[in-house]
């Protein structure tokens, strides 16, 4: 007998990048963060009431949205929080796309959630190739008959960024369309358009604790936008999940946003890094697109991409590789702490030579 429905069999559901514990591995695979969270965030644990743990937390992270809106320049009725910015993304779907639409547009190569996302909830996908250069198509994309568009900013697992100039052209040339950008990544890159979201209603910025607040551990991210597009979500949450920022979380992403010093610190030095590799991977013979993100995606032409990644791992280093075609050629590393980007430097050498 099979109880499953035929959802559960059929889709194919999102593959995260390992978590391996075998070992102890330089992990440039998942895009963490390789500094600690700021110091407030140890405090703001420390502080925590074990005993008010009885208690359910606030359904709507009020007081998280009021750290995140003073941050932000915005009023807490324009931001949402979720359990991860991957379950803002998913409750997105059914907020603001119809099984019976046009469907959500995305390119081939970007976060691969969009696409389990679109599937899950039955809403039609139109994927839209990038250019050979992996540059968004932004006129291919304006060019599709959709009910809206996510857009990763800077993208993953390119790296590549699209400017905030550029972006609001975009936006501003589908005004009857929602546009969801996803910027996960965009500290690396400071081109948000959070600071636009007041003038363009159809758009809703999202952004994530998980890479430039390092923490991943936590699970949260939130949305910024429009109050009627927040409340969409809202809707959409509370036929889900009622509490889904937990009371820890809501402490400690709170404090993580008000240290703006130390993340800009950390951030600045990844950036650093980042520069760094870019350099000493294409002296090696790499293709490496510029990066805006916390990540490389780099390839060797014939070497292959799953070469790469397994002459990596068993020198204890893990990047991340996908067997789909037009990235099989490449692998995507996260940028490290300076000794691990220089241990992988060094097996990299080790194994070209
Ligand atoms: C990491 C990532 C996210 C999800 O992050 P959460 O950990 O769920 O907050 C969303 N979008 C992109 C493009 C990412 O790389």
């Amino acid at each position: 007998m099979d109880f499953l429905s035929r959802k559960a069999r059929s889709i194919a559901p999102y593959t995260a990048g390992e978590q391996l514990r075998d070992r102890t591995y330089v992990k440039l695979n998942t895009n963490e963060n390789p500094y600690p969270p700021s110091p407030r965030v140890k405090q703001a644990l420390l502080d925590m009431d074990a005993d008010g743990l009885r208690r359910y937390p606030r359904p709507d992270a009020g007081l998280l949205r009021a750290a995140i809106a003073e941050k932000e320049g915005v009023s807490p009725e324009n931001v949402f929080c979720g359990n991860g910015s991957d379950e803002v993304l998913a409750l997105s779907f059914p907020a603001f796309f119809d099984a019976d639409g046009a469907g959500a547009c995305f390119a081939d190569l970007t976060y691969s959630f969009y696409e389990v996302f679109a599937a899950f909830f039955g809403i039609p996908a139109k994927v839209v190739p990038l250019r050979e250069d992996f540059t968004f198509d932004l006129a291919a994309m304006r060019a599709q008959d959709c009910q809206g568009y996510y857009i990763a900013n800077p993208n993953a697992p390119t790296g590549i960024g699209i400017g905030r100039a550029e972006m609001e052209q975009f936006v501003r040339s589908v005004p009857e369309k929602i546009v969801i950008l996803d910027e996960a990544y965009m500290d690396f890159f400071g081109e948000s358009f959070v600071p636009l979201v007041k003038e363009y209603p159809n758009v809703l910025v999202v952004r994530t604790f998980s890479k430039s607040y390092a923490l991943a551990g936590i699970r949260c991210g939130y949305a910024v936008g429009n109050a009627s597009l927040i409340a969409g979500l809202f809707r959409m949450k509370d036929c889900f999940n009622s509490y889904p920022v937990d009371a820890v979380a809501e402490a400690v992403c709170a404090a993580a946003v008000g240290d703006r010093d130390y993340y800009a610190a950390a951030t600045e030095k990844v950036i650093a890094e980042r520069g760094r590799l870019t350099v000493a991977l294409r002296e090696m013979g790499f293709t490496v697109p510029e990066s805006r993100a916390n990540f490389l995606f780099a390839g060797r032409g014939r070497l292959g991409g799953k070469a790469i990644y397994e002459k990596l791992r068993s020198e204890g280093v893990l990047v991340r590789f996908w067997d789909r075609p037009l990235l099989r050629d490449f692998v995507r590393i996260t940028v490290g702490s300076h000794e691990e980007n220089d241990i992988l430097l060094e097996k990299l050498n080790k194994i070209l030579s």
